[in-house]
């Protein structure tokens, strides 16, 4: 345990939205930082500057924002170890660089890239892999000549060629990595970026981060990393490599993914759960399942609940599995549990992408007959939506679906016209009401239930699926149920009269 107080960090490069993998390391490093009264850090790390993407700084904000994850110092934050973004830092790794170089930790190397790979080849021939260290030995008299050609060097870290490097890790407990099979990796390009390895030391040593989360794909950088924290003589973090997340087939987790058929895409990047209607709760409390457990077999819990069990060592080794289809009846579960007005709020806008014009009183009175039905968001519009349409732009739907197996266009006629007289008589329009009278009407006409309610249904909201069909109602009001009707009548007279 470290005495000295809790900073955890998220570190993205900018190439768009956050992988579902990279958002559950943030959510673990924030949870981490927040049950210990810490601070947590966004910080971007763009010194890879292909892999740049434009617009990504504010996809990771939103991405933020949905989650509800408050960050204490990033590039909109500020704070007193900034700046927050590596491109704007290049003079620190410069100058560190150099202290390498000058103390005898780091060395300059002017191999083209052709260069290089004949020297990958030829090593790979032996049974060996990547670079060979051999620009160590250059004389002081040689770099002054490739100087003079006006050659650029990147600058290699030494790393130690005998021994083991003995790393320790939160969740993996210590691991010892053979020195003689690691090359000398590039620390500082010829262009005058850092890389990863170095950028990375130097910012999580000079932004006092106590515990670096990131994923198990680095373990294998972890040796080097070590030396060079050991080289610059500064206190390592505690380090915790998190499982990778896996596809059904057990592979790592790509960044586009489809369901076997092709027929839908499993949500992998942030912006795919906010498009498909998922709630940032459900979100939150599915990925912080992933590798991690809540215990006593909870599957539903809060952030806040989470936050009070939540360590790091906890974590599991294992490579985790992606149990998609868990989250439908998460996010369901989550749905029904909501505030009538929250979900209203929320399900505004998405009724209003699909075209609606949406009063939110009526959307309140909406609400309680659909949530129940609802697993996410995006599906609301579909199944009530003709609540909301321009009431004067409804248009009947086909006859053919308001007649029973067991009846006709003419009786159906004649049961839509007795169900007006009825609905005009009603005082009492409840859901109760309605549905004694119906029944009562039903009897009397010597029909069932079902051949009376199926032109009643599907005449007033012309969809074949949709909410209970009473509350229905109620919202619409009698005139408008009644003009509804009236168009259905008219549509099944034509077949009548044909
Ligand atoms: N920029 C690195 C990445 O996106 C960060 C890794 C880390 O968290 O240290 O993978």
């Amino acid at each position: 345990m470290v005495d000295k107080p809790v900073r955890t960090r998220f570190a993205p490069s900018p190439t768009g939205s956050i992988h579902i993998g990279g958002m559950r390391q943030a959510l673990f490093s924030w949870l981490y930082a927040r049950r210990h009264g810490g601070q947590f850090i966004l910080r971007i790390e763009d010194t890879d500057q292909e892999r740049f993407i434009e617009g990504s700084l504010n996809l990771i904000y939103e991405a933020f924002d949905w989650f509800d994850l408050d960050i204490d110092e990033g590039p909109r934050q500020g704070g007193e170890f900034g700046s927050y973004v590596q491109s704007e830092r290049l003079e620190l790794y410069q100058q560190w660089a150099n202290w390498l170089l000058e103390n005898g930790h780091a060395y300059k190397a002017f191999e083209t890239p052709q260069e290089l790979a004949q020297i990958r080849e030829e090593r790979e021939k032996m049974g060996k892999a990547g670079y060979d260290g051999r620009a160590r030995n250059l004389t002081t008299d040689e770099i002054a000549q490739f100087e003079a050609e006006g050659r650029k060097p990147v600058l290699r870290f030494k790393m130690p060629r005998e021994g083991k490097t003995r790393t320790s890790d939160m969740i993996r407990g210590i691991t010892e990595f053979d020195n003689s099979q690691l090359n000398d990796p590039v620390i500082l390009k010829s262009d005058g970026f850092p890389t990863y390895h170095l950028a990375h030391v130097i910012d999580d040593h000079f932004m006092e981060i106590s515990h670096i989360t990131r994923g198990v794909e680095w373990l294998p950088s972890l040796p080097l990393h070590w030396n060079i924290f050991e080289a610059f003589g500064w206190e390592k973090p505690i380090f915790a490599h998190l499982p990778l997340i896996m596809d059904d087939k057990g592979q790592k987790l790509s960044k586009r993914k489809t369901i076997e058929g092709g027929k839908s895409d499993v949500p992998v990047i942030v912006h795919d759960f906010i498009d498909a209607g998922y709630l940032p709760e459900a979100v939150t409390n599915f990925i912080t399942n992933i590798g991690w457990n809540f215990g006593d077999n909870q599957e539903i819990f809060s952030r806040e609940e989470a936050m009070k069990r939540f360590d790091l060592t906890d974590i599991n080794k294992a490579n985790a599995a992606y149990p998609i289809e868990k989250l439908e009846s998460i996010n369901q579960y989550y749905i029904q549990a909501m505030e009538t007005s929250k979900l209203a709020n929320l399900l505004k806008p998405v009724f209003e992408d699909a075209g609606y014009t949406v009063d939110i009183a009526l959307m309140e009175q909406v609400v309680p007959i659909i949530n129940t039905r609802l697993k996410k968001l995006k599906e609301a519009p579909n199944i009530a939506g003709f609540l909301f349409a321009d009431w004067a732009k409804f248009e009947a739907p086909p006859a053919e679906w308001m007649i029973h197996k067991k009846s006709t266009a003419a009786e159906s006629v004649t049961i839509l016209q007795r169900v007006i007289e009825l609905i005009e008589s009603l005082e009492d329009f409840s859901p109760t009401a309605q549905y004694d009278a119906f029944k009562a009407l039903a009897g009397e006409m010597g029909i069932s239930n079902s051949v009376l309610f199926t032109p009643l249904r599907i005449s007033v909201t012309g969809k074949r699926v949709h909410p209970p069909i009473f509350e229905t109602l109620e919202i619409l009001g009698k005139d408008e149920a009644i003009r509804r009707i009236k168009l259905a009548i008219d549509q099944l007279q034509k077949i009548v009269s044909n």
